[in-house]
């Protein structure tokens, strides 16, 4: 591993390979999560119509103030029996039609309601809570973008819009594959020398949240059999990701059994800590992630490289990864030759920005530390040590 790509090659080189999936309709109650691959057009004007913001009553700016007959009560969903003539009003309901001939709406607490008449004190102002047809949205008019990823407010606008269904990318298949003769499931007892498998479930559930649609396969032993039934299993997938066995000792058959399978390696070993004999190849349409098998290493590069190249397979137009900018509450030792990922607590300080204090336990088997983070601090690799209250860029965690 003579030449260490940079980080930010290495994600060039990801996202280089990444041919975006074909799409497929989705229904709007189930897209949360999907990526648009066509711009959503409003179906209606949004309001629909021009339509009451309060509880009131429906006149003509113009015949206030005054007393004024009400000749209607106009709920929501009933549009009024005939058009406003002047110096009426209509009793109206938030989200009630504005009756045509009327052009504003005064809010009850602003009159005195007597029977068939509502005394308005001081002149409205026209126009004043109506809420104009289209003032949200025209009809045919873009909703939400494509290359937007569906959130909660996204998928309400959508359905307000009148989208029953919308164009999304497919969710990439991703197999996840654990390596490792250590490797016990939780819930079984551990034998000498055995670990719980950690990375199996924490992959799938990064992944999981980046769309992905998993198909976990049974953790493999350094076998080369067993390496290279589940590999081939494994990349009939969209994207196959594997932890372990990519570093060089004896027992790290990843990377040969993958050039055997006809994965062509893109690159091997990154600039970063930790994470850096991380491998990268593709084999025909079917991307491969080999990720080191310590958990917090596994956790970096699953943020860095996999969850951007599947955001990027679903079209989104920020695959990421985000960063934000932040200040130091401890210093931070810089490595020489790596640029380094730091686990850190975030909080907000007095005026607003945030401060990120490093967790202690940085070592990259020490996933349990790990947990006690909310983001990755990216200390660039150089001399010395990042100061206290030095801005730093960081990753949040989700
Ligand atoms: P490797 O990358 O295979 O050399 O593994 C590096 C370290 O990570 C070793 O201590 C492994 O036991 C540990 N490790 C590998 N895979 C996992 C896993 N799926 N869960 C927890 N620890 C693992
Ligand atoms: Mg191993």
């Amino acid at each position: 591993m003579a030449e260490l790509l940079s980080l930010a090659e290495a994600q060039t080189r990801v996202l280089g390979q990444v041919t975006p999936l074909d799409s497929e309709p989705v229904s709007v109650a189930h897209a949360a999560g999907r990526v648009l691959a066509e711009d959503a057009r409003a179906v209606v004007d949004l309001p629909p119509f021009p339509s009451s913001a309060m509880d009131g009553f429906a006149l003509r700016a113009g015949d206030t103030p005054g007393v004024l007959p009400v000749v209607a009560r106009i709920a929501a969903g009933v549009p009024a029996p005939r058009p406003l003539a002047a110096g009426e009003a209509m009793a109206i309901a938030t989200g009630g039609v504005v009756p045509d001939g009327a052009d504003s709406v005064v809010p009850i607490e602003d009159v005195v309601d007597r029977d068939n008449e509502v005394e308005i004190g001081s002149a409205v102002g026209q126009g004043d809570n109506v809420r104009p047809k289209g003032g949200d949205v025209a009809a045919n008019d873009v909703v939400v973008r494509h290359g937007a990823r569906l959130g909660a407010a996204q998928i309400g606008a959508l359905a307000a819009a009148g989208l029953a269904e919308v164009v999304c990318a497919r969710r990439p298949r991703v197999a996840i594959l654990a390596t490792g003769t250590e490797l016990r499931r939780a819930g079984d007892t551990l034998g000498p020398g055995e670990v719980y498998d950690s990375n199996g479930v924490l992959l799938a559930t990064a992944l999981a949240s980046a769309g992905a649609d998993i198909a976990s396969l049974p953790a493999v032993a350094d076998d080369e059999d067993a390496h290279r039934a589940a590999l081939e299993r494994g990349l009939e997938a969209d994207v196959l990701v594997t932890s372990g066995g990519v570093s060089v000792g004896p027992h790290d058959l990843v990377r040969r059994l993958l050039g055997e399978l006809g994965v062509r390696e893109v690159f091997w070993g990154v600039a970063v800590k930790p994470g850096k004999p991380l491998a990268f190849g593709v084999r025909g349409g079917t991307l491969v992630f080999g990720l080191p098998g310590n958990p917090v290493s596994s956790l970096v590069g699953c943020e860095l490289f996999v969850r951007p190249a599947l955001l990027a397979l679903q079209g989104a137009s920020e695959p990421g990864p985000v960063f934000s900018a932040g200040t130091l509450a401890a210093p931070v030792r810089r490595n020489a030759q790596r640029d380094e990922l730091v686990r850190a607590r975030s909080r907000a300080s007095d005026n607003g920005g945030i401060v990120l204090e490093p967790v202690a336990g940085q070592e990259s088997h020490m996933i349990v530390r790990a947990a006690g983070a909310d983001a990755l601090i990216l200390a660039p690799r150089g001399e010395g040590e990042l100061s206290v209250d030095a801005t730093v860029r960081y990753l949040p965690l989700a």
